[in-house]
């Protein structure tokens, strides 16, 4: 039930379930985000419901998160996980049963935040038939993505359409730093709207002795710990930092351990990415050195960056990275490769350092520097720890987004009609897709 007093407000958000386990294959910051923005969004007064698409039988179809904050499930093929490259045939089915559910519910959604490019098809098609003003927030970004693959999924052609279509028709879309704004432009288009809110993190990200985080943790006082966060995807450069350890054990440096938190921790798939990386964990004699903790909880996640010497994000390309924000709250010092919005987040001699990506000598050297140069580090972790550089949280991300939102649908009114956008093909949509959608 929707309480009449509440706007409500509808987040699709196809493969990103905000009520699963983060830090496993594809769950990861898209997840966090939609969760957080939700419920800070009801906290502000919003009524807010998230679609998803429902990936196990066993699940619940409606996961209530606060009184004004749910998940709804649904269902879009086999209910069992399918990699997103290999969705997009389902989204009718998806977007036929996001419809069923809002006749049954007798809920109209004035608004529509879509996430990812499937989303945002998935909202261009109900934008065609109901006034509804439509923001998109990208997550990834296909061209950027394909630039690295060397074989390109069949969906690309389409995926690629779809994000230029969504940039030039939505009302507005969220870009979460200053340079994804710039890729968007520099990359998609120059038309649409683009905002810029960035991402957040929760209170619980804190700074906690680095002795007591150990002690809790069991780790030695005197290893040298490297910890990366994420999770297992070859966008995401483990490769280069795994190499670059393996470089510094090589030059002799004491004590090293690299930690390698999330994937799975049970005998689950993890995908193939995880396999090549212990794999080559192995071929690199560090197996002695590495320790590969699983999926560890968010609540759990200040112990691991607070216990860390450093936190590395050795990604090709990330739009925001929710991991940079979250070491940094716990006044970890980060080496993040210099893309997207990690150029946005550290601040390169005040709370880490930004090095090429997928360099592995670079690498090496500026995770020496911090390993080695203790006076230089301890400086470093304090600047980090300043209240200054804990600037991202949820909760000033929700305000400013519920600000945008009152700001489109105040102009909606205003205009009194209809967004009426130009509506053309989608390349690569063969017809009878489109007919079921539409
Ligand atoms: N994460 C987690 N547990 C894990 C691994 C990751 O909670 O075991 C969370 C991490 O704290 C962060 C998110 O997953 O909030 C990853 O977001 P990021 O933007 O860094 O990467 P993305 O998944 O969007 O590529």
């Amino acid at each position: 039930m929707v309480d009449p007093s509440r706007q409500a407000i509808a987040f699709i958000s196809d493969h990103a379930d905000p009520a699963a386990e983060i830090g496993m294959e594809e769950a990861g910051g898209q997840n966090v985000y939609v969760r957080q923005m939700g419920e800070n969004l009801a906290a502000l007064g919003w009524h807010v419901d998230i679609f998803t698409r429902k990936s196990n039988a066993n699940d619940l179809s409606i996961v209530q998160h606060s009184p004004h904050c749910r998940t709804i499930r649904l269902t879009a093929g086999p209910e069992t996980f399918i990699p997103r490259d290999q969705l997009f045939e389902h989204m009718p089915e998806f977007l036929d049963n996001l419809q069923k559910f809002q006749t049954k519910q007798a809920i109209h959604y004035p608004l529509l935040h879509t996430n990812y490019w499937l989303s945002a098809w998935v909202g261009m098609q109900l934008q065609q038939k109901n006034n509804v003003q439509l923001i998109h927030t990208y997550h990834s970004l296909g061209r950027v993505k394909y630039e690295t693959m060397q074989t390109r999924p069949a969906v690309a052609e389409t995926r690629l359409a779809v994000e230029q279509q969504i940039l030039e028709q939505a009302n507005c879309v969220v870009a979460t730093s200053p340079q994804e704004k710039e890729a968007l432009r520099s990359l998609i288009s120059q038309q649409g709207q683009v905002e810029v809110i960035p991402c957040g993190t929760t209170p619980n990200f804190h700074c906690i002795p680095k002795a007591t985080a150990r002690e809790k943790l069991g780790w030695h006082p005197q290893e040298r710990v490297v910890l990366y966060v994420g999770r297992f995807d070859p966008r995401k450069g483990i490769e280069t930092l795994v190499r670059a350890c393996a470089h510094l054990k090589e030059m002799g440096t004491p004590h090293l351990k690299l930690v390698i938190v999330g994937g799975s921790s049970v005998e689950r798939l993890d995908g193939p990415e995880r396999k090549r990386i212990e794999t080559l964990v192995d071929h690199l004699d560090l197996v002695k050195q590495t320790h590969f903790a699983g999926r560890i909880d968010h609540n759990w996640l200040p112990w691991y960056y607070s216990a860390a010497d450093v936190c590395v994000i050795p990604s090709y390309y990330e739009p925001f990275g929710l991991v940079a924000i979250e070491a940094i709250a716990c006044g970890t010092p980060v080496i993040a490769s210099k893309v997207g919005g990690l150029r946005f987040t550290v601040i390169p001699e005040e709370t880490g350092l930004l090095v090429p990506p997928r360099d592995v000598d670079e690498l090496a050297v500026a995770i020496e520097r911090v390993l080695q140069d203790e006076l230089w580090a301890k400086k470093l972790k304090k600047q980090t720890s300043h209240p200054h550089n804990s600037r991202f949280s949820w909760k000033n991300s929700a305000m400013q987004l519920s600000d945008l939102y009152r700001y489109i649908l105040a102009r909606s009114i205003m205009h009194d009609q209809p967004w009426n956008p130009k509506i053309s093909r989608l390349p690569g949509a063969t017809d009878p897709l489109r007919i079921a959608a539409v």
